[in-house]
């Protein structure tokens, strides 16, 4: 198997990888490489996983990831620091299996015409700094409202527990193959209206949001902030990847939800 290794500056993420490093390698199955892993395992925080996932995102069908947390515990990164030993040895014992979670696909098409694709493991938002941000939402083509407020933010189900919650999203299983879309501090008054709760879009539909206000529009994707005049639309689906982890061994995903927010030990 190959496996490759992708950790964060701090001291203890570097610490626990020459550990990992030094174990996998007393292993015969596995190779520690670079280029074309098979599994992907990060040490880190969830911030960590985001940027390897955005990474090897070109090789999603091929490849899949396990996180190991450093600080407190992380959503993507179910092992523990100490638990190394029994991490190698599940990779040696149980090497394919693997769980998938849904994606979100976004397309940013600008007034010149260009067009630019990405992939978000957590979510995309759309914002225009200080300014209000208006823009037309239309889910599968057809007009649904106009928004106007700080932004609108478009998660997946893993995501939904990330900045989505922060902005009063719904937490969704990720056995539901659908993407979120939540507003940021929308305004809402007797002159502009918005539902004014999240939406939940399953896989056969798609939100397109054409921007009416000027200027600077600022469209984040995960860790990643792209900033332009010439942002004229965003459209928002369900992926046809999907993101592959080892299941080396079962965690309930309520019972990480509460581990995170709100178990006090
Ligand atoms: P980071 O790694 O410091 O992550 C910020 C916090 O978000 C950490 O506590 C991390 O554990 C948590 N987090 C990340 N993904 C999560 C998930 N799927 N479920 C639950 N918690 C999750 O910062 P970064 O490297 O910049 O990571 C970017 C992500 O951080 C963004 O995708 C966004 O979702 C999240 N974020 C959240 C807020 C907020 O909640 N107000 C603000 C900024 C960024």
């Amino acid at each position: 198997m190959r496996v490759a290794i992708i950790h964060n500056n701090e001291e203890k993420s570097q610490n626990v990888t020459a550990q990992l490093r030094e174990l996998l390698k007393q292993n015969s199955g596995i190779e520690v490489v670079e280029r074309d892993p098979e599994l992907v395992i990060t040490v880190g925080g969830d911030g960590t996983l985001l940027s390897a996932f955005h990474r090897y995102s070109h090789r999603l069908d091929s490849v899949r990831f396990l996180g190991v947390h450093t600080g407190h515990l992380g959503f993507y990164t179910d092992w523990r620091d100490y638990e190394l030993q029994e991490l190698v040895d599940g990779l040696c014992s149980d090497r394919d299996k693997s769980v998938s979670y849904p994606l979100l696909d976004v397309q940013l098409s600008y007034a010149d015409g260009r067009k630019k694709h990405f992939l978000a493991m957590n979510e995309s938002t759309i914002r225009r700094g200080s300014r209000t941000m208006v823009g037309d939402v239309y889910i599968k083509d057809e007009l649904f409202e106009t928004f106007r407020g700080d932004g609108l933010s478009i998660s997946t189900p893993t995501g939904s527990t990330a900045y989505n919650k922060s902005v009063g999203g719904a937490v969704v299983h990720p056995s539901f193959n659908a993407i979120q879309l939540t507003e940021i501090a929308s305004l809402n008054n007797r002159v502009f209206r918005t539902l004014g709760s999240p939406i939940i879009i399953g896989a056969e539909e798609w939100v397109e949001i054409r921007l009416r206000s000027d200027g600077h529009h600022l469209v984040t994707i995960d860790q990643l902030d792209l900033s332009d005049e010439k942002i004229a639309s965003v459209s928002y689906k369900v992926a046809k990847e999907r993101i592959h982890f080892a299941s080396l061994r079962h965690m309930h995903f309520w019972h990480r939800v509460k581990d995170a927010f709100i178990r006090e030990d």
